[in-house]
């Protein structure tokens, strides 16, 4: 299924055609979506989400409307553990489902850290291209893994529209890889079509996975660090752990090696590459 399927419902259907890198085809869409079953559990769990999410005011640079967007407070949320690809995992709640900011009235959605980032001619381009047919989003104060997802697809869309660099967009894939990610763990798929949810979720995974390690590859390449806020040995093991997960091992050696060789890595980014080589050289031996 088409990693952008759910823009139809927002009225920019067009937008799931498109290439994110401007190159290969994407998959066909697919209108299947998975439905919450409303469960007492998870509306429970989203209303403990309430104690860790606020509100919070913020102005469009595209339409200049005044909004809120639920967002994560700091330090509310206790870290527990880091994923392989460098996701962070927290106890309670998942903050990856705040994390992009979304104007209710023109369409307009970017990751926080890109919200402001955003020239006049990229404004133009959102407003021709996205506002004038989006429909509408309606605007909540605590996320579904599902509200978060459209609002990532949404995200997704105006970056290719308004020609992001490639690394803004592979990391949206890389988030969004990690919304469904939370979203299988959370078990938060319809009650009627748990199998079937989990298995289109891992396929989803494995195409943001994908799409992530080809925008990386390519912006380590074409763009200077600090890329999407991370220093080249971060962006090296990142791409490791990546193209690990696609199966690209000789990849993933080459970029382990560049991390073990860095005289500036650190200690941490250095024991993680020493765990990721160990499944590599475990990989090449098996095959
Ligand atoms: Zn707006």
């Amino acid at each position: 299924m088409s990693i952008l399927s759910g823009l139809d419902a927002l009225g920019l259907g067009n937008l799931s055609s498109y290439d994110i890198y401007e190159k290969d085809a994407m998959a066909p869409g697919d209108d299947s979506e998975v439905k919450k079953d409303g469960t007492a559990r998870r509306r429970m769990e989203l209303l403990s989400e309430k104690d860790y999410v606020f509100p919070k005011t913020y102005v469009c640079p595209v339409c200049d409307h005044e909004f809120k967007n639920p967002t994560m407070r700091s330090n509310k949320a206790r870290l527990v553990g880091t994923d392989m690809d460098l996701r962070p995992r927290y106890s309670k709640v998942d903050p990856i489902k705040y994390d992009v900011i979304c104007c209710p009235v023109c369409g307009y959605a970017a990751l926080t850290r890109y919200f402001d980032q955003l020239t006049y001619p990229q404004a133009r381009l959102v407003r021709e291209s996205i506002s004038k047919n989006f429909s509408s989003l309606e605007e909540k104060d605590i996320l579904s893994y599902d509200d978060a997802l459209i609002r990532y697809q949404l995200a997704l869309g105006n970056a290719m529209v308004k020609r992001a660099r490639t690394s803004e967009k592979a990391y949206i894939c890389l988030k969004m890889a990690w919304l469904v990610r939370g979203k299988t763990e959370a078990f938060d798929f319809d009650a009627a079509d748990k199998n079937g949810g989990v298995y289109q979720a891992k396929e989803q995974e494995k195409e943001l996975i994908k799409n992530a390690l080809e925008g990386f590859l390519s912006a380590r390449q074409n763009e200077t660090p600090p890329i999407c806020g991370m220093d080249n040995v971060t962006i090296d093991y990142l791409v490791a752990a990546l193209a690990y997960e696609c199966g690209e091992i000789e990849i993933s050696a080459k970029y382990i090696g560049a991390v073990l060789q860095n005289k500036g890595a650190g200690k941490r980014m250095k024991d993680m590459a020493r765990e990721l080589k160990e499944k590599v050289v475990a990989e090449l031996r098996g095959s």
